[in-house]
C-alpha cells in the first residue's frame, strides 16, 4: 500500500472551477473520505487521482512517484464505482480473475489471489455462481474482490454503497471497515452520506464548491467544525444556529436574542475579539439542549414547542425562540406538548460560536 499526496490540485471545465487548490497528505493505510453535497467536486478529485481526468494544475503523488502525467493503468490503483458492472456470462471466479488474466498473470498466482480475496469477502462458496444468482450485496463484494485481487497501492471508491438498500448498506459499511483493517489498505472513498463518512473514515475531507472546508477525524469534524457549513452538514438533526448580539460588560459577556439574553461561557467570551461586529451566531446541537429545569448555572432560553416527532427511544422537538427555529432531542419520558413554553438549557461546554460575516468558527 502507499500514501497519496495532492499538491495544489485544481480542475477547471471552461469557466467552472470544479476543484480549487486541494492539498492533502493521505497516509499509507488511511481510510480517507471525501464528503460533500452533490457537485462539490469530490468525484472529480477522485477521478484525477485515478488518472481518469486530467489536472488543470498541481501534482499527485502515489508513494514517492509523481503520477500526474501517467495513464490510469500505470498508477497501480483499483477503482470501485457505484455501478459495479460484473460480466453476466462469467462466474464469480472468472469475474475476479479477469483483470489478472488480461495482465498475463500466471494461473497459479491468479488462483491464489482469487481464493484469498474470496476468503476475505466470504465468497468462497459462491465462486462458481453467475452474477444473476447472487444478491445485491454479494455482487458488491465480487466487485470489491476484483479490486482486491489486483493488490493495488490504493483503492478508490465512488459511492460504492449507493445502489444497495438501507439494510444492506449498513451491513456492507461494517464489512468495508473490517476489510480495511484486514487488508491494511489505503482507501479513498467518496460519499455525500455523512453516516458513511463518520462511521468508516479515519479522516474526513469536507468539500464545498470545489474547496476543502476541513480535514479532520470524524470526532474533530463533529466536535470542532471549522465553519457553519461543516457544522450543519454533519449531524442529524443538524446543528442549530441562533443569531444574536453580543453585549460585553467588564468580565462577562452575554448574547441578546430578541428580548432574551444568555450569558456566554468563558471559552466563547475569550474569542469575541475576533468578531467583525457585535453580531454572533451561536451553534448548539440538538442533543446538547435540555428541556426542563436542569442545572441552575446553565444558559437557558424560553422556547415555544411547535412540533413533536416521537422516534421511539427519543423525541425530536421543534421549538421557536424569539422567532428563530430550534430543534432539540429529548428522551421519550419528556412530557411536553405543542404550544407549551418551556425552559431550554444549553450545555455550556458544547456551545459553538460563528462569525455571521465569514461563517467561520470562533473557537
Ligand atoms: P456528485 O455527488 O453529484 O457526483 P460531486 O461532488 O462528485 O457530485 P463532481 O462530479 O466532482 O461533484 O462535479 C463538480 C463540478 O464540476 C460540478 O459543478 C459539475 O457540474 C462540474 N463537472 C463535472 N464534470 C464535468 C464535465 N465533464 N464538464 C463540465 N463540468 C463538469
Amino acid at each position: 500500500m502507499a500514501s497519496v499526496v495532492l499538491q495544489h490540485v485544481t480542475k477547471r471545465y471552461g469557466n467552472v472551477e470544479a476543484v480549487h487548490d486541494v492539498n492533502l497528505d493521505i497516509r499509507d493505510q488511511e481510510f480517507l473520505v471525501f464528503l460533500g453535497p452533490s457537485g462539490c467536486g469530490k468525484t472529480t478529485t477522485l477521478r484525477m487521482v485515478a488518472g481518469l481526468e486530467e489536472l488543470s494544475g498541481g501534482d499527485i503523488f502515489i508513494g514517492d512517484e509523481n503520477v500526474s502525467q501517467k495513464p490510469p493503468k500505470d498508477r497501480d490503483i483499483a477503482m470501485v464505482f457505484q455501478n459495479y458492472a460484473l460480466y453476466p456470462h462469467m462466474t464469480v471466479y472468472e469475474n475476479m480473475a479477469f483483470g489478472l488474466k488480461l495482465r498475463k498473470t500466471p494461473k497459479s498466482e491468479i488462483d491464489r489471489r482469487v481464493k484469498e480475496a474470496a476468503e476475505i469477502l466470504g465468497l468462497g462458496q459462491l465462486l462458481s455462481r453467475k452474477p444473476k444468482e447472487l444478491s445485491g450485496g454479494q455482487r458488491q463484494r465480487v466487485a470489491l474482490g476484483r479490486a482486491i485481487v489486483r493488490e493495488p497501492k490504493a483503492f478508490l471508491m465512488d459511492e460504492p454503497l449507493s445502489n444497495l438498500d438501507a439494510k444492506l448498506r449498513t451491513q456492507t459499511r461494517v464489512e468495508l471497515k473490517n476489510l480495511h483493517r484486514r487488508l491494511g489498505a489505503t482507501i479513498i472513498y467518496v460519499t455525500h452520506d455523512q453516516t458513511e463518512a463518520m462511521t468508516m473514515g479515519t479522516r474526513i475531507v469536507v468539500m464545498r464548491d470545489g474547496v476543502v472546508q476541513q480535514v479532520d477525524t470524524p470526532d474533530g469534524i463533529y466536535n470542532n467544525p471549522a465553519n457553519q457549513f461543516v457544522a450543519t452538514f454533519v449531524g442529524t438533526p443538524a446543528m442549530n444556529l441562533v443569531k444574536g448580539a453580543v453585549i460585553s460588560q467588564g468580565d462577562t459577556a452575554s448574547l441578546q436574542i430578541g428580548s432574551q439574553t444568555i450569558e456566554l461561557p468563558g471559552r466563547i467570551r475569550q474569542t469575541l475579539s475576533r468578531l467583525n461586529s457585535n453580531a454572533l451566531t451561536l451553534g448548539v446541537r440538538p442533543e446538547d439542549i435540555f428541556l426542563g429545569e436542569g442545572r441552575a448555572d446553565e444558559p437557558a432560553l424560553n422556547a415555544t414547542v411547535q412540533v413533536i416527532e416521537p422516534m421511539g427511544h427519543e423525541h425530536i422537538v421543534y421549538l421557536a425562540v424569539e422567532g428563530q427555529p430550534i430543534v432539540a432531542r429529548t428522551d421519550n419520558a419528556w412530557q411536553g406538548r405543542v404550544g407549551d413554553v418551556v425552559r431550554m438549557k444549553l450545555n455550556p461546554q458544547r456551545l459553538h460560536a460563528f462569525d455571521p460575516q465569514t461563517e467561520a468558527s470562533l473557537l
